[in-house]
């Protein structure tokens, strides 16, 4: 999509600090951390959001799931523990509308809702 941030990072017309790359998926530092470590795992595909997944999508969140396990192990936080926190829409706070599985870890998180 022209005007999404992460489409142009993807794109590589915004700059990013990437920790993983694929033919379908990327990973980035968080432009903003909220923890030590802070990172956005997205599909290349322009999926606006959780809500807009299409029959044929579930391969690929399955494969961001593989990702994120590689990343955590890569990052030393397997052991201690991590979340990944997926906003969906306005009242679950989703700021850029392409998907994306943030990957939370390297301190005690607070703030737990559930
Ligand atoms: P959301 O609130 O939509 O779940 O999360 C969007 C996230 O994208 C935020 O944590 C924000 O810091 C991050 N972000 C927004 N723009 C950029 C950018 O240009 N580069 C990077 N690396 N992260 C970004
Ligand atoms: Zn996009």
């Amino acid at each position: 999509m022209e005007d999404c941030v992460f489409c142009k990072i993807i794109k590589g017309e915004i700059p990013s600090d990437k920790v993983y790359e694929d033919e379908e998926i990327l990973a980035f530092k968080d432009i903003n951390p909220a923890a030590p470590i802070h990172i956005l795992v997205i599909p290349k595909k322009h999926i606006p959001s959780l809500v807009e997944l299409e029959q044929g999508d579930e391969e690929i969140i399955g494969k961001i799931y593989r990702i994120i396990n590689k990343i955590a192990k890569e990052q030393g936080i397997d052991n201690k523990g991590f979340r990944v926190i997926v906003n969906c829409g306005k009242d679950g706070g989703q700021e850029v509308n392409h998907l994306h599985f943030h990957l939370l870890g390297g301190k005690q998180l607070g703030e737990k809702i559930v």
